[in-house]
């Protein structure tokens, strides 16, 4: 499935606790892919990453990429923290959970980029963006354009 071996994704992550359950999502990561694991016997969406489906304990659980679509379901800044690579609390530093479009309740922890602080809010249509963090690539979602998406970039 993904042609990034194992002993390249805890080499990459060095700081991570990498197992089998999470390990095509951190792969994912160095791909630019955002994977959730999927149960193939129900179609449940689970996040974080588990070997056992929730919904209907199938052990038939695979990785898929999600479109990125989401909307902001819980949202707090952090005025101060430990300090953690590409983390500035001054801004203050929105942390976020998403509700991705393929289930309700699947959510993401992320932070928003690409918008003024004042004005998230609850329920703002965000998408995926990609930063760079401690040399990998990390995800983050940023307010949804009000033009459509599917439009090729402007030359
Ligand atoms: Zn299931």
């Amino acid at each position: 499935m993904s042609a990034i071996s194992d002993e390249e994704v805890l080499a990459r992550f060095p700081r991570t606790a990498i197992d089998h359950d999470n390990k095509h999502y951190y792969k994912g990561l160095l791909e630019r892919k955002l994977l959730v694991n999927r149960c193939r016997a129900c179609g449940s969406w689970r996040q974080p990453p588990r070997p056992i489906c929730s919904d209907c304990w199938s052990t038939d659980i695979e990785p898929v990429e999600v479109s990125g679509r989401a909307v902001i379901h819980l949202l707090i800044f952090l005025h101060q923290g430990p300090p953690a690579p590409g983390v500035d609390y001054s801004t203050p530093y929105p942390v976020a959970v998403v509700e991705l479009e393929e289930q309700e309740g699947l959510r993401f922890s992320t932070t928003i980029v690409n918008a003024d602080p004042q004005t998230l809010r609850i329920g703002l249509p965000v998408t995926l963006t990609w930063l760079e963090r401690d040399g990998n690539p990390f995800p983050a979602f940023s307010p949804a354009s009000p033009a459509s998406p599917a439009s090729p970039a402007s030359v």
